[in-house]
């Protein structure tokens, strides 16, 4: 086990080597991630490598993402401090603690009850008091607390999901992975004065939506 310090200096490289290096400027996003001990989100085998450029497994077939990834949606997401999020995929948690560091209320949903259970554990853990979460079908977003500022989808999906759309604030931002099973863009998706820009942000691979408006369960 490497002590805490070990963890803190894998972190500030972790800041400096993958996220500045590669153009991740966002002060309050860099700042969230210096803090956020990102170890606790793996099991216990898996911590020395939280902090290394890649993905992670957390169970249940699912991964926690690339820290670089998890930086650029973030970013990608332009966050001041005053919004509502919403994230779909909480998976181990981590996204959301990262929201919760820099708007004013995250609500994220989870498919996987072993999951959403192990991630509560740690909103509690870490204080995250903003943080509101629910076992359900994400891709039907969470009606009853709509509309949202920002939306974030940390799984890859055939489309946007519309309950997600219908569910966006304008102006409101939504980000989200979109393509096949294997090859996947990242998108932006902009509603502004009702209209809705879309701009790619870089090719990705994500796990499977899966849900109503996204894959089918295998
Ligand atoms: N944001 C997570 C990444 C988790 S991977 C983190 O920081 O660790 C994506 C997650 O999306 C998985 O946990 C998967 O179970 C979940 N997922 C996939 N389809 C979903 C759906 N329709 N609704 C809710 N969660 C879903």
């Amino acid at each position: 086990m490497l002590s805490l310090s070990s963890f803190t200096i894998n972190r500030d490289r972790m800041i400096q080597e993958q996220l500045q290096a590669r153009g991740i400027e966002d002060a309050r996003v860099l700042e969230a991630m210096q803090q956020i001990p990102r170890h606790i989100f793996v099991e216990d085998a898996l911590q020395e490598q939280a902090y290394g450029d890649f993905p992670l497994p957390i169970g249940c077939g699912q991964t926690i993402s690339q820290p670089y990834i998890v930086a650029l949606m973030t970013e990608a997401l332009e966050l001041e401090g005053h919004e509502k999020v919403l994230e779909i995929g909480t998976g181990s948690g981590y996204q959301a603690v990262v929201l919760s560091q820099l708007c004013a209320r995250v609500y994220t949903v989870e498919r996987f009850e072993q999951l959403m259970n192990r991630a509560r554990r740690l909103f509690d853990r870490l204080r995250c008091h903003n943080i509101s979460s629910r076992l359900d079908d994400g891709t039907m977003g969470w009606p009853a607390e709509a509309p949202f500022d920002r939306i974030i989808v940390t799984a890859a999906g055939p489309q946007v999901p519309e309950p997600l759309l219908e569910q966006l604030a304008d102006p409101g931002r939504l980000i989200i992975p979109v393509g096949d099973r294997f090859n996947q863009m990242l998108q932006v998706v902009e509603l502004v004065q009702g209209q809705l820009h879309v701009h790619d942000i870089t090719p990705v691979r994500f796990v499977d939506l899966v849900g109503a408006h996204g894959w089918p369960a295998d």
